[in-house]
């Protein structure tokens, strides 16, 4: 399980999601981008960001 914190990224901000795979977090973190924080493009250096930014967490038993 991998898990990505918006607040990481754009400080302040509560938003995280979690997943197995790390394209789906990319996926719904490009989503939140957009719909949240304004953002119409999101580019290659972004999807990096986020990238380096995903974290591994033990799946919550
Ligand atoms: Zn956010």
């Amino acid at each position: 399980m991998k898990e990505f914190h918006c607040g990481s990224l754009v400080p302040g901000c509560d938003w995280h999601t979690r997943h197995e795979e790390e394209a789906e977090i990319i996926r719904r973190a490009a989503e939140h981008m957009r719909q949240t924080h304004g953002e119409t493009v999101i580019r290659e250096t972004m999807v990096e960001a986020i990238r380096s930014r995903i974290e591994k967490v033990r799946s919550a038993a």
